[in-house]
């Protein structure tokens, strides 16, 4: 088994007879800081409690900051439901906290959302030298707690949007809003490997646009067969000496634009019938165990990261009866952040499979929690408006 980290002498044919190779060899990588080779992981932050299954009727925390005033009878009923606490739905609570909606965060079973996933986040401004992902999250959470959002830690099973208040139900349990942000994020699919979600932010990632830039000088690979895994690939080659596109059929779904783009990138090597076994490595991506699809033949090759590019899952089942979907199944936007139903809103991920950046979820969901607002004052629930009062 191969486990020591590429060296230049060693790239010359790292998939042996797999290969469609277009390319010229790499120059020596470079043994640069960055993600792949940061070693430390989610060490030393305070998580994001996750709440016991065996709670009763989803547990809450409940803040007891200035300004904070009690929610209605049991918490459970609010001018704002907000569902979802990743950047856009956390950001949305700030918002409407500040001003006096008092609302509830119904915040998954995944607290936090995707950036919980990835150790550095290098782009989300304000933090000159970045910011570990589950604590930007975690201060995130912690500035909508202060001004006294109540936070559910569970995923909502069904909704009720037939008139106000919108009703939600999470495990059970009823909670009723006068309006509602959805912000449920979209998932990135993995492959499902134990190595995978180990090495998750230590070299394996699912997002180029967010983590290319820690794979300067390095040979990496590319798992997918449709446009998202041509147009990543041919991104990630401004930062990578080599990419190597995986993918476990010998047909791509991709247009064959994105392909002859990429069979034409000196940068890219394309690998049919090639599925990822096992991804290499104890504190940092050193290798990947692949299988011929074709031949089941299985070898191990050096490679400094690996990106899963095989599609991502709005997280919109719930909401399918109510609000309209796309044929991707992402949720539809009218005017910014409104959707059919007057009263619900949208923000994040959820609609945007276009930017899915931590910083354009947390504009959304300001977005969001201001047009909530606005509606509430305009159905005369709530009677001063104070999304303008910085
Ligand atoms: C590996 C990886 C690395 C990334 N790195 C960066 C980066 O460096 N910089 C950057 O800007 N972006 C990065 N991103 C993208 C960024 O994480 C997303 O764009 C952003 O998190 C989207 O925010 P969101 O609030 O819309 O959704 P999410 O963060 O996906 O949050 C969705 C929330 O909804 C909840 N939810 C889902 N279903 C339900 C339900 N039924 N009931 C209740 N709650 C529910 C989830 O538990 C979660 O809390 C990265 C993404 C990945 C996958």
């Amino acid at each position: 088994m191969t486990d020591q980290p590429k060296s230049s002498e060693g790239s010359a044919a790292p998939f042996g007879g797999l290969t469609i190779d277009f390319g010229n060899d790499s120059p020596p990588a470079a043994d640069g800081a960055g993600k792949p080779s940061g070693g430390e992981g989610f060490g030393g932050f305070a998580p994001i409690a996750i709440l016991q299954e065996s709670s009763p009727a989803g547990a809450q925390t409940r803040a007891s900051g200035p300004g904070t005033s009690p929610t209605a009878p049991g918490g459970r009923e609010s001018k704002l439901l907000i569902i979802g606490s990743g950047p856009a739905g956390l950001t949305a609570a700030i918002y409407a906290a500040r001003a006096n909606l008092e609302p509830i965060v119904l915040a998954g079973s995944a607290p936090g959302g995707q950036l919980m996933l990835t150790s550095d986040v290098e782009n989300y401004p304000g933090f000159a030298e970045g910011i570990q992902g589950p604590e930007l999250m975690a201060a995130m959470r912690a500035q909508a707690e202060r001004f006294g959002t109540v936070f559910v830690d569970a995923d909502i099973e069904q909704v009720d949007f037939s008139g106000r208040p919108f009703r939600v139900w999470a495990r059970g349990e009823e909670y009723r809003g006068e309006s509602v942000v959805v912000a449920t994020g979209a998932s990135a699919l993995w492959l499902g490997l134990e190595s995978e979600t180990r090495l998750r932010g230590r070299g394996v990632s699912a997002c180029a646009t967010c983590d290319g830039f820690f794979f300067r000088d390095r040979e990496i690979a590319v798992v997918g067969g449709g446009d998202t895994a041509f147009e990543e690939a041919t991104y990630l080659t401004r930062f990578a000496t080599k990419v190597h596109l995986l993918h476990r059929r010998d047909t791509f779904r991709a247009s064959k634009i994105m392909i002859d783009r990429a069979f034409k990138n000196p940068k890219i090597e394309i690998h049919p019938n090639t599925a990822v076994e096992e991804v290499l490595g104890d504190a940092k991506v050193t290798g990947l165990k692949l299988r011929d699809t074709a031949t089941d033949m299985v070898r191990d090759v050096p490679m400094e990261g690996l990106f899963i590019a095989i599609g991502y899952r709005p997280n919109t089942e719930a909401f399918r009866d109510w609000l309209e979907v796309d044929d991707a199944g992402y949720l539809v936007v009218h005017d910014e952040t409104g959707s059919k139903v007057d009263g619900v809103f949208i923000a994040g991920d959820v609609h945007d499979h276009r930017y899915r950046q931590a910083v354009t979820a947390a504009a959304d969901g300001c977005k969001a929690a201001i047009d909530a607002e606005r509606w509430l004052e305009s159905q005369g629930i709530t009677e001063v408006a104070t999304a303008t009062a910085w």
